[in-house]
């Protein structure tokens, strides 16, 4: 151990993760560390392995609904290490501000989560609902054998969680400013429309792919798809990469590739996406191929014991109510939500997330864990079996 411990535990455990170099796929001993605790706790461990990822899967009680904490080990690449101020897994503090990789997106969350438990649990041992840890060391990479695995293996096992709070740093320019109740769907079109090469000197020879493509693209990023509603902005469509031609100047290219992504919300479903860009495509008559890759469906949390819940515990330690938000990419909480859990999202600060210099004030830390120990309070008030 190189870093010096912070006599807070909630800080010493977040130091001891981030001491972890844990880059996705890789746990590096995050999840044993987490295991232990949990097991003291009284906690039924499981360790989920599927392919090169590691999850934990860790249950407390036999009865009433299933609050479950969620979140990630792995961290993504520092980038160039010598561009940081201090070494990115040295968890170092300085000035009572904690550096490195994984510090806000989300070991520090992690930390907090367990310490709020152990405090809680030590004040009610036999809360009237059960609580569970879903930890995943691939929530960065490709979110394959992550969550989503566990999800489908806690859907086996006929379990399914009520309440899940998910660590993500959801805070904007203060602490606990913002808290996420959903989140829009993300879906990725790749659109190969075929042509003809030729030589442009003969184009009655040749039938050019972006000529064709022109008006159909035109229509297609002047759709509107919806108007967004309460809680989620309009839906929109950017094209992303767009590929044709040989480099040479006469050439008509015999293939058009284009990747588009939308962003959408719970007013347009992924099969309306779908029918309304093939009509758009026929009616253009192209000959095309298209391919699409769902990386999550649009979900919303609606106000019931879970918001209930973190409203008033903010109001308890902080003192403010925060802004409920669906900005934002995605999160594991899209493997989650469509079992019908109530799924929030809160934790620190994200002005440093994935950048150089990650940081997390101490403060804001112990704060975290202050406002999960209270959310755990109120549902303990809520639940009655
Ligand atoms: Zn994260």
């Amino acid at each position: 151990m190189k870093y010096q411990p912070h006599p807070n535990t909630t800080i010493a455990l977040a130091q001891n993760l981030v001491s972890r170099q844990s880059v996705t796929p890789e746990d590096a001993g995050c999840q044993p560390l987490l295991a232990k605790r949990l097991a003291d706790l009284g906690f039924t461990i499981h360790n989920l392995r599927f392919e090169d990822v590691d999850n934990l899967w860790a249950e407390r009680g036999d009865r009433g609904p299933i609050f479950c904490f969620a979140g990630h080990t792995d961290v993504v690449p520092t980038g160039d290490e010598t561009a940081w101020r201090y070494p990115p897994f040295s968890a170092e503090i300085h000035d009572e501000v904690l550096y490195g990789r994984g510090t806000a997106d989300m070991k520090g969350s992690i930390a907090a989560m367990i310490t709020a438990v152990e405090r809680f649990l030590a004040q009610y041992p036999n809360p009237p609902f059960r609580l569970a840890f879903l930890i995943t060391s691939d929530e960065e990479g490709r979110a394959i054998n992550g969550t989503r695995k566990v999800v489908e293996w806690l859907t086996a096992r006929g379990e399914h969680i009520d309440w899940c709070l998910v660590g993500e740093p959801s805070s904007k320019n203060s602490l606990a400013d913002e808290y996420k109740i959903g989140r829009r769907g993300s879906i990725t079109g790749n659109l190969v429309i075929q042509g003809k090469q030729g030589h442009v000197a003969y184009p009655h020879l040749a039938d050019n792919p972006v000529h064709r493509a022109a008006p159909f693209l035109a229509e297609l990023t002047a759709i509107e798809w919806d108007r967004g509603n309460t809680h989620f902005p309009p839906s929109t469509l950017q094209i992303a990469n767009i590929q044709a031609g040989t480099g040479a100047n006469n050439v008509i290219p015999g293939t058009l590739s284009v990747q588009f992504n939308l962003r959408f919300n719970t007013e347009t479903s992924v099969g309306a996406i779908k029918e309304r860009i093939a009509t758009l495509l026929d009616r253009h008559g192209l000959n095309y191929s298209l391919d699409w890759q769902l990386s999550g469906e649009p979900f919303l949390t609606r106000s019931a014991e879970l918001v209930q819940a973190v409203e008033r515990a903010e109001a308890q330690v902080t003192g403010c109510t925060p802004l409920a938000s669906t900005a934002g990419g995605t999160s594991d909480g899209r493997f989650i939500a469509p079992t019908g859990a109530q799924v929030v999202e809160l934790g620190p600060l994200n002005a440093t997330i994935h950048q150089v210099d990650e940081q997390v004030p101490v403060a804001h830390l112990i704060e975290i864990s202050s406002i999960y120990e209270a959310v755990l309070q109120e549902l303990q008030k809520t639940v009655t079996v």
